[in-house]
C-alpha cells in the first residue's frame, strides 16, 4: 500500500479561528476536503488573540521551541486544535507578535513589524515539524505571509535532509498584497544577502515576500483559471508580470470551491427561514426578516434589494459603486452594504445611508452573521471588481437565489454567466469595460427582469442549481502535489 501524501498546509488565516476575507474560507475548507480524499493534512495558523479569546478545544502541544529572527533566538510555543472535519490545526504562539487585535494591522494601517511577525511563523513552522518529526511531501503556502517558506526551504534548509525531500506549492489568492519590506531588513527574514537579486526576492528595491514565494516554490496556482493569465499580462500582473510569464509552465488556475456546510440556506444557522430549490419562495422570509432588522422602508420587502458583502478597497469596484449609487435610488431599490476598508469610501457610504435611512443601510465593520443574512435576503449582489483573483461571494449568492451583478474579470467571470432572457440559461449578469455606466446599465437590466418576473425566477432557481463544491478542485490541488512531488 503506497503512503498517503502529506501535506502541510500554512496561511495566515483559517475559517473559523481567524478571518478577514476569503483566503480564511479556502483555508477553512479546502484541508478537510483534501483529507476526505485520503490526504494526510496539517494546518498550520499563527495564535491570534482573536483564536485565544474563541471557544475553541485547545491543547498545548510543543513548548519553547527556538526560532532564530534577526540576531535573537525567540522561544514560542505550539497549540493544537482541529476543524470540526477531524484535521489538525497547529496554532503558533508568540503573544508579543498575535496577541493584538487585528491579524495585519488597525484600520491606520499595517503593523510595523509585519516582517518580523510572518518571518517567525514561516520559520517557526519548519522547525516545529523538524523537532517533531513531523514530515511532510508538500508544504502548501498561502499568499506573501507564507511567501518565505519555499525560500526557506531553497536556502537555510537545503543541506537539512530532514527537508531534502520537501515540494512546495505557493497559491497567490491575491497579487494586490506583495508583503514589500524595506531592502535593510534583509536580515530579519534570515535569507543571505546573496538572494536579494532580480532573480530572488528583490523587487524594485525591496524585500518582496510574495515574490520570495513564486520564485523559489516548485509550484505556483492561482485562484482561478482566468486570473492565472491575467497575472501574466501588465494590466493585472502589477509589475511582476515577467515573474509569471517565466515560470507560466509550473502556473495552473484552480477555481476556489464553496464550504457548502456553512454556506447554504437549507441548514445556514444565521438565518431566519430556510430554503431551497423546492420551497424558493421562503427566501421571502429572510428578505422581509432583513429588511426589519436593517430598518428598511417596509415597501423594500417587495421591491428590488441590491447588496455588497465586501472589503471597501479600490480592487472591489468601490469608486463604481460610489459613482452610481444614488441612481440606485431613482429606480427605487433599496441598497445594504456591511463592509469595512479604506477611509474615503467608509465615509461616503455612512454619508449616503444618513441621507436616505429609508432605502440605504449601510453597516461599517465586519460582521459573519449578518454577511449571511444579506446573501439570503438580497435579491441581487454587486460584485464591480476591478480585478478579481476569484471572489466568493458570487459563488455563495447563486446558492442563496441572489443574482449576482458582476463584472467580467478573473474568477468572476468563471463562474457567472450572462443570463439569456431567451434560451433561459445563465446566472447573473456581466460587464467588460470598468465603467459606472456599464455597470448601472446592468443594474437597470436586472430589475427590470425582477419586475417582470417570470424571467427572474428562472434566473434564481439557474443560480441554486449550480455546484462549486471543492471536491473537483481538490483534485486538481492533488493533481499538483503530485507533480511537485519527490517521494513516492
Ligand atoms: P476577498 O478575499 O478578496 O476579500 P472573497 O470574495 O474571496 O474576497 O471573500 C470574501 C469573504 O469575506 C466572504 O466570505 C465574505 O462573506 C466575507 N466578508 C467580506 N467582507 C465582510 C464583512 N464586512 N463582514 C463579514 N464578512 C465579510
Amino acid at each position: 500500500m503506497t503512503e498517503p501524501l502529506k501535506v502541510w498546509f500554512l496561511a495566515s488565516e483559517v475559517a473559523p479561528f481567524a478571518k478577514t476575507g476569503g483566503l480564511a474560507d479556502v483555508a477553512g475548507s479546502l484541508p478537510p476536503c483534501l483529507k476526505s480524499l485520503g490526504v494526510d493534512i496539517k494546518v498550520g495558523l499563527p495564535f491570534y488573540r482573536t483564536v485565544k479569546d474563541g471557544s475553541f478545544e485547545i491543547k498545548k502541544s510543543f513548548e519553547g521551541l527556538e526560532v532564530p529572527l534577526g540576531d535573537t533566538i525567540l522561544r514560542g510555543d505550539i497549540l493544537e486544535t482541529s476543524t470540526e472535519e477531524g484535521v489538525p490545526v497547529y496554532l503558533f504562539d508568540m503573544e508579543d507578535f498575535f496577541g493584538r487585535s487585528g491579524l495585519y494591522g488597525t484600520p491606520k494601517g499595517d503593523y510595523p513589524d509585519n516582517l518580523e511577525r510572518f518571518s517567525y511563523f514561516c520559520r517557526a513552522a519548519l522547525l516545529f515539524a523538524k523537532e517533531t518529526g513531523l514530515s511532510f511531501d508538500v508544504v502548501h503556502c498561502h499568499d506573501w505571509q507564507t511567501g518565505l517558506i519555499p525560500a526557506y526551504l531553497r536556502t537555510l534548509f537545503k543541506a537539512d535532509p530532514f527537508f531534502s525531500d520537501v515540494a512546495s506549492v505557493m497559491t497567490v489568492h491575491n497579487l494586490g498584497y506583495q508583503g514589500l519590506f524595506p531592502a535593510d531588513k534583509l536580515s530579519v527574514c534570515g535569507l543571505p544577502a546573496t538572494e536579494f537579486h532580480l532573480e530572488g526576492i528583490e523587487f524594485w528595491g525591496k524585500i518582496s515576500l510574495l515574490k520570495a514565494g513564486i520564485v523559489y516554490a516548485d509550484a505556483i496556482t492561482t485562484v482561478s483559471p482566468t486570473y492565472s493569465q491575467e497575472i501574466q499580462r501588465p494590466e493585472f500582473g502589477l509589475g511582476m508580470e515577467g515573474i509569471f510569464k517565466k515560470r507560466s509552465a509550473d502556473i495552473y488556475g484552480i477555481l476556489n470551491g464553496a464550504d457548502y456546510h456553512t454556506w447554504d440556506p437549507v441548514a445556514d444557522r444565521h438565518i431566519n427561514a430556510h430554503y431551497s430549490l423546492g420551497n424558493v419562495k421562503d427566501k421571502g422570509q429572510c428578505k422581509a426578516a432583513l429588511v426589519n432588522e436593517l430598518g428598511l422602508d417596509q415597501r423594500f420587502a417587495d421591491r428590488p434589494l441590491l447588496a455588497m458583502v465586501s472589503r471597501l478597497a479600490a480592487q472591489k469596484g468601490c469608486d463604481l459603486l460610489v459613482e452610481i449609487a444614488r441612481d440606485i435610488v431613482e429606480l427605487d431599490a433599496g441598497l445594504v452594504v456591511l463592509g469595512a476598508g479604506e477611509d474615503k469610501y467608509e465615509r461616503f457610504l455612512i454619508g449616503l445611508g444618513k441621507k436616505y435611512p429609508e432605502c440605504m443601510a449601510i453597516r461599517i465593520g465586519f460582521d459573519e452573521s449578518l454577511a449571511h443574512r444579506i446573501m439570503a435576503g438580497a435579491d441581487m449582489l454587486l460584485i464591480p471588481s476591478r480585478y478579481e483573483p476569484c471572489g466568493l461571494t458570487q459563488i455563495y449568492a447563486l446558492k442563496y437565489g441572489t443574482v449576482p451583478i458582476v463584472r467580467a474579470t478573473g474568477g468572476l467571470d468563471d463562474t457567472i454567466k450572462r443570463f439569456d432572457p431567451v434560451s433561459g440559461r445563465g446566472t447573473g449578469f456581466k460587464f467588460v469595460e470598468y465603467e459606472a455606466e456599464a455597470f448601472l446599465d446592468q443594474i437597470k437590466e436586472a430589475v427590470r427582469l425582477f419586475e417582470e418576473g417570470t424571467n427572474w425566477m428562472k434566473l434564481v432557481e439557474n443560480g441554486m442549481r449550480s455546484d462549486f463544491s471543492w471536491k473537483r478542485s481538490a483534485q486538481e490541488y492533488l493533481y499538483v502535489y503530485d507533480k511537485v512531488r519527490k517521494t513516492g
